[in-house]
């Protein structure tokens, strides 16, 4: 039978380790690896040659927000920028107007989502109601996982937030009981909202011109506070629990000291692994991330955790705004909104740590790929084997990928301050989303190629 699809002359990251050869592609799906000199027919030649043959990028963490907010961008320009990043699949945040909280909702960013993704995708929710009922309805709608904070919502969003802000342990607790019950995972935002609310006081009578202020307003203390209370509750509440963005040193300790005692994961960030409080001085409020980027000592721990195992997953908490949103709180770390731009960097900063020696490069596609796809029930993603998507891609670890402002394709390109600039080895040379090519030097795929994709293979949609 002939192929659609042959990707030859590289070297193929398998489950077994990486191995020159061929992947033989048929209807979306990898239907075989083959090794050197082996060349069936394929209606489509691709030559990999000098190149490393990835699976694509999973990014669990993104807040993309349409169809609200267009002018922070659009399905269509966030999810051509992850293509170039080499993500292939990318998980969309619930907090939007109106907030990702019903099954409706879901229906309708599903159809949303579908007419123009560059990418396969996935929606969270946030559970407004903490019933049995509800919580499978969410399930039954096919979400990915449900997602809440730990902390009330921002003053003036809280359309944004209903249902993810549940600051009250006991409510915590109860998201996790249910969450366990459906089965699915739940992702918290972990920051205490009572030291959080005593940080804020204190850094109300500091400048707020001053970064560090930033820091001073949400303390490393409140998160490991936050993810130490989680930890323990979850030891009977037994959900898939997943700790979004850990900023530092001593939350990896309370990681470590509970590792084993429930079902949990916890990932980290491209910024938080790069740079630090004084970059974020330098770069102004477009910057500003919430909880902050700490210092170098955290930064450290972070790459640490990374290479032992204790955070398990990378991911972009790419959060766009708008050039005059971020503008209209210019020197104010304290009221600008937060979040950066993550897509375009979340590869390159992965393959530049295997350059240094940081990572293998197993490692580093298990944190950005193979982890999601386990963790999140989507057997058919994040590995190169007979039998998974097509979800490919082409790496050159001798390049250099340069980001200016210019190169990036994000809607959010002008406030990606800490990214103009970055350089990194290793370079992202062609995607592929189910055995399509969707970037190589451009976009060359259609917008609504991406598919909806849903832990419950009975209800596939888009
Ligand atoms: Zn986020």
């Amino acid at each position: 039978m002939t192929a659609d699809l042959i990707i030859s002359g590289g070297t193929i990251l398998s489950p077994e380790g990486p191995r020159p050869g061929s992947v033989l592609v048929r209807q979306g799906q990898i239907a075989a690896l083959l090794p050197p000199g082996e060349t069936p027919q394929a209606a489509q030649r691709i030559d990999a040659t000098g190149l490393m043959v990835l699976p694509g990028a999973i990014d669990i963490h993104c807040h993309i927000r349409a169809p609200a907010y267009p002018q922070r961008g659009t399905v269509a320009s966030e999810t051509a920028a992850c293509a170039k990043g080499g993500i292939t699949t990318v998980f969309e945040m619930p907090i939007t107007d109106p907030c990702c909280n019903t099954p409706d909702r879901v229906a309708l960013r599903r159809d949303h989502f579908a007419q123009t993704a560059h990418i396969d995708f996935g929606l969270y929710a946030a559970p407004v109601d903490l019933t049995e009922a509800a919580f499978e309805a969410l399930a039954a709608s096919g979400i990915v996982a449900f997602k809440i904070f730990t902390t009330p919502a921002p003053p003036g969003r809280e359309h944004e937030f209903a249902g993810l802000a549940w600051p009250q342990v006991e409510d915590q607790l109860r998201v996790l009981q249910l969450a366990a019950r459906v089965g699915l995972p739940v992702v918290v935002h972990a920051e205490h909202a009572g030291l959080l609310a005593r940080a804020a006081d204190h850094a109300s009578r500091l400048d707020a011109a001053d970064a560090a202020t930033h820091n001073a307003a949400r303390p490393p203390l409140a998160e490991a506070v936050a993810v130490a209370q989680l930890l323990a509750m979850n030891i009977s509440a037994g959900a898939k629990l997943h700790i979004a963005h850990v900023t530092s040193a001593a939350t990896v300790d309370v990681l470590r000291r509970f590792a084993g005692s429930s079902d949990f994961s916890a990932e980290t960030c491209p910024h938080y692994l790069s740079y630090t409080a004084e970059d974020v001085a330098r770069a102004g409020v477009c910057a500003k991330i919430n909880p902050p980027i700490r210092h170098a000592s955290d930064r450290a721990a972070l790459w640490d955790a990374l290479a032992d195992g204790t955070i398990g997953h990378v991911t972009t908490d790419h959060a766009a705004f708008s050039a005059s949103e971020k503008a209209a709180h210019d020197g104010n770390f304290l009221t600008a909104p937060p979040g950066h731009p993550g897509t375009e960097v979340l590869l390159p900063t992965l393959l530049n740590a295997v350059s240094m020696g940081k990572l293998t490069l197993a490692q580093a596609m298990q944190l950005v790929s193979g982890a999601a796809a386990q963790r999140f029930g989507l057997p058919g993603k994040g590995r190169l084997a007979p039998g998974a998507a097509a979800d490919i891609v082409l790496a050159d670890l001798a390049g250099e990928t340069h980001i200016s402002e210019a190169s990036l394709l994000t809607a959010a390109r002008s406030i990606a301050r800490l990214s103009h600039g970055a350089r990194f080895q290793g370079a992202v040379v062609q995607t592929l989303v189910a055995g399509q090519t969707v970037w190589k030097g451009g976009l060359t795929g259609r917008p609504g190629l991406g598919r909806f994709i849903t832990p419950h293979p009975q209800e596939t949609a888009g």
